[in-house]
């Protein structure tokens, strides 16, 4: 018999609540995709999720992408085919077999292993579409990179260079400010001591002192009244996740001081549709093929070490990507 290994959730909490349990394997469903799982990645959604952070329905398979081989397809699919190599961005990744839908599939390029595209897709999504949409970044502009030695601080990094601006970046050691900076960061602010501190940096690294043209946030509740001081007047406040809690509720007369723009953007809203999707999808492999975009995965776990995983990346002891081998 065919197993189907599957981390679920019944209850919130701590990395107790993650059980490793056998489910059937799915039949995909008109316009679904069956893939089996090589390996998945690790986002710190899937924290939010396990705590309770993000208001989810329990029972919950967790596990939010993951590239594999496309064992068969529903009625209606016809871009896919088994042995495909392809990589998603469906919740209830931490599975040996999945049923997705297909607009949320792409092929992985014939020049990328699996564990790459694992590695890159959420992650890659994400910064593509905010550096794209949430504020285009244009030449010449400074912007900050909160993380930036994160899974996402990685790729925001590369990707704003690529787009011709200057990055300043913030971590919490120097050790992660150094491969903030071997990815291309131009200044490193080390935020851990003091709002104060790593406000008057980062002031310091900017134009006549007049702030940044942009903020990309993940960080939330610790880094979000630090990061409207350091925004020249008419900028960006792009704030997209809470890996030190959530943003305090606030009064949004504090935006009219600067006339700050701030959006709270989430990846699944900007690649929505099937177009959507397949053009930021296809986009982001060409930034990784022209080498413009290096994937810096952390370390690669066991199913059986997933637990762990969620211990390195909430223990903050971890750079890049965390990535799990089915
Ligand atoms: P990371 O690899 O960036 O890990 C989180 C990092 O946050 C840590 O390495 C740590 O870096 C920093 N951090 C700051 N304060 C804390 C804290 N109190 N506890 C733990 N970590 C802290 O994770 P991801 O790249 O997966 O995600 C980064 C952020 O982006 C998350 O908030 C995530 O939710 C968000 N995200 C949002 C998406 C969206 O659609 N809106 C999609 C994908 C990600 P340091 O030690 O340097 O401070």
């Amino acid at each position: 018999m065919t197993t189907n290994r599957a981390v679920q959730i019944f209850k919130h909490g701590g990395v107790e609540v993650l059980q490793l349990n056998q489910i059937p394997v799915p039949t995909p469903g008109p316009g679904e995709v069956l893939i089996k799982t090589a390996y998945a990645g690790v986002n710190y959604v899937d924290v939010y999720y396990r705590t309770g952070l993000y208001p989810i329905a329990l029972p919950f398979n967790l596990g939010s992408e993951g590239a594999g081989i496309v064992e068969s397809v529903g009625a209606g699919v016809t871009k896919f085919k088994p042995g495909d190599h392809v990589v998603h961005m469906s919740t209830g990744a931490y599975a040996d077999f999945i049923a997705v839908p297909q607009k949320i599939v792409a092929h992985v390029p014939e020049d990328f292993s699996l564990e790459v595209a694992a590695a890159i897709l959420v992650q890659g999504l994400t910064a593509l579409t905010m550096l794209r949409e949430s504020y285009e970044v244009k030449k010449g502009d400074t912007i900050l990179v909160h993380a930036a030695a994160g899974g996402t601080g990685l790729i925001l990094v590369q990707l704003a260079k690529a787009l011709g601006a200057t990055v300043i970046a913030t971590a919490s050691s120097q050790e992660k400010l150094d491969i903030a900076k071997a990815h291309g960061a131009d200044y490193l602010v080390n935020y851990s001591h003091g709002e104060e501190q790593w406000v008057n940096e980062v002031l310091a690294h900017t134009k006549d002192g007049e702030g940044v043209e942009a903020v990309y946030d993940g960080v939330g509740k610790a880094t979000f009244d630090g990061g409207l001081k350091v925004l020249k007047r008419k900028g960006t406040f792009v704030s997209f996740g809470n890996a030190s809690g959530a943003v305090d509720p606030f009064k949004i007369n504090r935006l009219g001081e600067k006339n700050i723009k701030l959006l709270r953007p989430r990846v699944f809203a900007y690649v929505y549709t099937q177009e959507e999707f397949e053009y930021y999808s296809n986009e982001l492999f060409k930034y990784v093929k022209a080498g413009q975009l290096k994937v810096n995965i952390h370390k690669t776990y066991a199913l059986e070490d997933l637990s762990q995983a969620h211990r390195d990346i909430e223990g903050r002891g971890t750079t890049g990507k965390l990535v799990i081998k089915l």
